[in-house]
């Protein structure tokens, strides 16, 4: 179990670490032969305030990297909010439990109108989301939307509460194809301060969530820290040895990272740690170079313009359309969870990626292929 390494009892460690990271060292990465020479520990030189001024090399490196891995593909997906429910306080979300917001959890009618309106998009990958709430969106909800959704698309992932290795297994056969659960935060005693009450508070069971979905077999794992909650290159560093680790235990196991940056909601949570649009091309860049295969994601959390520049240098999968409310594709009167900047139609989206001369993929993979 990764709670076991106890890595992250030393944040200041490696925090200065990253900060007294010598240009000498950046260089020294940069010029190496194979991108399979450069190995996790070369991930914090790559982030540093030191690696700022070779963004340029970083961005090109990266983009030859990526185009060898993955073609000139971008694959599309959009999130289907399934309940606002949730029983944990997080500081920073619209959907915390002491927030007065109308609550809500989809019919099984109300998922399928959702359904017809994202595939009429060209659609055939989802990922369904819920708050955290025992009850109301717990295993026995999750199974029976995940088999009615799965009738309607090739691929179902989720970003859910975390939840057991046997209930992982379960939703595994049902069709879910991957599962996202961010740590949000690798800091440990900050951590509580921004969940202070539900199960979430719990930090060791949330970073132990991968290994019980890697022990369960679980196709995709995705992780990710939200940017903004300490220092960005800290707690990312944190993730990239955390996803390290989970390759090396779970190698038969496919990997996403995502780059949520916190942006405002209701309540003005201001970000501790500000990452700078030009910060988050360098993470995506690090990651690439230290991570060749991983997929890297990028969400309409940010605006268009920006996710157009950064298209070539390292993202693999984008969303497009996205809501980010329980019913928010055929009713958007309901309150978001997050501000989306990025609001074109995912065919507009598409088009974009056209004018590129990169192929738009509405989905990649296919239970019959296995
Ligand atoms: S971040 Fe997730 S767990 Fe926390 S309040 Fe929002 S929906 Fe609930």
């Amino acid at each position: 179990m990764f709670t076991q390494k106890k890595i992250t009892d030393n944040w200041d460690y490696f925090y200065k670490e990253i900060q007294q990271t010598a240009a000498a060292a950046v260089e020294k990465i940069l010029s190496g032969n194979a991108a399979e020479q450069r190995p996790v520990e070369n991930f914090a030189a790559l982030i540093s305030p030191a690696a700022a001024p070779f963004l340029e090399q970083m961005m090109q490196l990266s983009k030859r990297i990526t185009q060898e891995r993955f073609g000139k593909n971008m694959q599309l997906f959009i999130p289907m909010y399934l309940s606002n429910e949730c029983q944990n306080i997080c500081t920073y979300c619209g959907f915390s439990f002491t927030n007065k917001i109308p609550r809500k959890t989809l019919t099984d009618a109300e998922i399928l109108q959702e359904i017809d309106i994202v595939k009429s998009y060209g659609y055939d990958n989802i990922l369904l989301l819920t708050g955290e709430h025992d009850k109301l969106v717990g295993i026995d909800y999750l199974l029976h939307a995940v088999k009615l959704v799965k009738q309607h698309f090739s691929q179902v992932s989720i970003e859910v509460q975390p939840m057991e290795q046997h209930e992982y297994k379960l939703l595994k056969d049902a069709g879910v194809y991957a599962v996202l659960v961010y740590q949000e935060t690798y800091h440990k005693e900050v951590y509580k301060t921004y969940h202070p009450k539900g199960k979430k508070s719990n930090f060791e069971y949330r970073l132990d969530t991968p290994d019980r979905l890697g022990k369960a077999g679980v196709y995709k794992i995705g992780l990710g820290v939200l940017l903004g909650l300490e220092d960005w290159r800290t707690d990312s560093y944190f993730n990239a040895l955390h996803l390290d680790y989970l390759q090396k235990t779970y190698w038969q196991t496919k990997y996403s990272v995502s780059f949520p940056r916190i942006r405002p909601h209701e309540g003005d949570f201001a970000p501790k740690s500000v990452l700078s649009e030009k910060e988050l091309v360098q993470l995506i860049c690090a990651y690439r170079i230290c991570f060749p295969d991983v997929e890297l994601s990028l969400s309409s959390r940010e605006r268009a313009q920006f996710r157009d520049i950064v298209l070539p240098y390292g993202i693999t999968s984008m969303s497009a359309g996205s809501k980010t409310e329980p019913g928010g594709y055929s009713d958007s009167e309901a309150l978001k969870q997050f501000e989306i900047h990025d609001d074109r139609t995912p065919a507009e989206i598409a088009a974009m990626i056209r004018s590129k001369q990169y192929e738009p993929v509405w989905k990649d993979w296919d239970a019959v292929l296995i």
